[in-house]
């Protein structure tokens, strides 16, 4: 026995040093460094969007919303882009909102963000194509552009934490909305999915909240990286929603699909299609509680076969060929996406009849608003009706009095002309 233990003991150390290897192997194996001169820093690119948003102040406006809670602050830029505004009724166009950067090692998406506003405003042309034809289409929104939602995580990931996808104290966005928050799944991942201690704990998802708030969007797209997907709620469970607010989804990314995609994107609900199912997330909030009628979430690019410790190639492009292929891809996208959403809001709006800056998702619910609606309507009618009576009352009251005193006045007068007439001397 005693003989056998030295080569026992070596086996185990042989073992234990091949583990080690291999731990050390996945957490510091070979990772692609940021590309630093294909991508903006995130200071470069919010000089560029400033520079663009004065070049255009008749399109293009900036608003910097700054929030703090316990001690951490972030700061949201918002690009809004309202193309011919005194010549359209604001209420009547359609309300869009584009998030990009919500993790910050999803460095890609900010570019498409820059790109799209170049696309907007000074450069009409995709990959050599005119898109003259889209003008009309613009004239018609109102899109908000929200670059890097996640300033703070990103600027982490530019300070070398490459993998790291949550804001700037490790909770991740979108994570941290109400709907179904703090939900752990068996495959839960306390470092990549820290949902933070409470919902909207977090100034960014604060800030995002307050703008589904006051912009009422009709589209919201969340962009991400990661893989290559076209995704509608639900994020928590496997099921798209039901009703036709659900076909209506459906509908626009299945002809963007076909139109743009030759139908290879995966299009579905996120928790149905991406294998596994998120809680708390920013989807599934604008819909359930912000009525937004159509969130989406766009994966925009992945490489499935780099290793998963190797960020930025897994989230991003690392080629300048296969960056401006995604990026005209996905601006093209965003523009078919704008076409198909106003065709298939504006026609819902004939079925309901409702105005689009009012328009919310049939089904469930929602009809029960539009009931609700309908009958305060109605008793505003009713209530006017009221008013009307009262006044013609008031009215007729007054007509009633006037004459009764004309009448009085009319009778007096004929009585002191008979005792005149009957010769009465006696004058008081
Ligand atoms: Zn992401």
């Amino acid at each position: 026995m005693g003989a056998a233990s030295p080569p026992l003991l070596l086996r185990l150390l042989t073992l234990a040093l091949a583990l080690a290897g291999a731990a050390a192997g996945r957490i510091s194996g070979p990772r692609t460094p940021i590309s630093r001169d294909i991508y903006h820093s995130s200071d470069s690119l919010l000089r560029e969007i400033k520079s663009l948003v004065a070049r255009h102040s008749d399109k293009l406006s900036m608003d910097t919303i700054r929030t703090s809670n316990k001690g951490y602050s972030a700061e949201l830029f918002v690009v809004t882009f309202n193309h011919v505004k005194e010549s359209m009724d604001n209420g009547s166009k359609v309300h869009i909102l584009l998030s990009f950067g919500q993790h910050g090692r999803e460095l890609i998406t900010s570019e498409v963000a820059l790109h799209l506003l170049y696309i907007l405003t000074e450069k009409p042309k995709i990959a050599g194509v005119d898109l003259s034809s889209f003008e009309k289409l613009l004239e018609n929104l109102v899109i908000k552009v929200v670059p890097m939602e996640n300033l703070n995580g990103r600027k982490r990931v530019e300070e070398g934490d490459i993998c790291d996808r949550r804001n700037g104290r490790g909770v991740d966005l979108n994570r941290n909305w109400s709907v179904d928050w703090g939900k752990k799944e068996k495959d839960y991942d306390p470092y990549e999915e820290n949902p933070g201690i409470a919902p909207f704990s977090e100034p960014e998802a604060q800030i995002m909240r307050e703008l589904s708030r006051s912009f009422k969007p009709h589209i919201w797209v969340n962009v991400h990286s990661g893989m290559e997907a076209l995704f509608m709620p639900y994020d928590h469970k496997n099921t798209t929603p039901n009703g036709a607010s659900a076909h209506l989804m459906r509908s626009v990314l299945e002809n963007l699909n076909r139109r743009h995609f030759q139908d290879s994107c995966l299009v579905g609900s996120g928790g149905g299609s991406v294998g596994y199912l998120a809680h708390g997330t920013t989807t599934d909030y604008l819909y359930d509680i912000a009525k937004v009628p159509m969130p989406f979430t766009f994966e925009i690019y992945g490489d499935e076969k780099a290793s998963t410790d190797d960020c930025f190639r897994m989230f991003n492009p690392v080629d300048k060929k296969t960056f401006d292929r995604v990026i005209n891809k996905w601006c093209m996208a965003f523009l078919i996406l704008f076409e198909e959403g106003l065709r298939n809001l504006r026609d819902v709006q004939i079925v309901s009849q409702g105005t689009l800056e009012n328009w919310v998702p049939i089904g469930g619910d929602i009809v029960e608003i539009n009931v609700e609606r309908k009958s305060s309507r109605d008793r505003r009618k009713l209530e006017g009706l009221d008013l009307g009576m009262q006044e013609l009352r008031t009215y007729f009251r007054l007509f009633l009095l006037s004459t009764f005193l004309l009448m009085f006045m009319f009778c007096t007068r004929i009585s002191k002309n008979r005792n005149r007439d009957s010769g009465n001397l006696f004058d008081p």
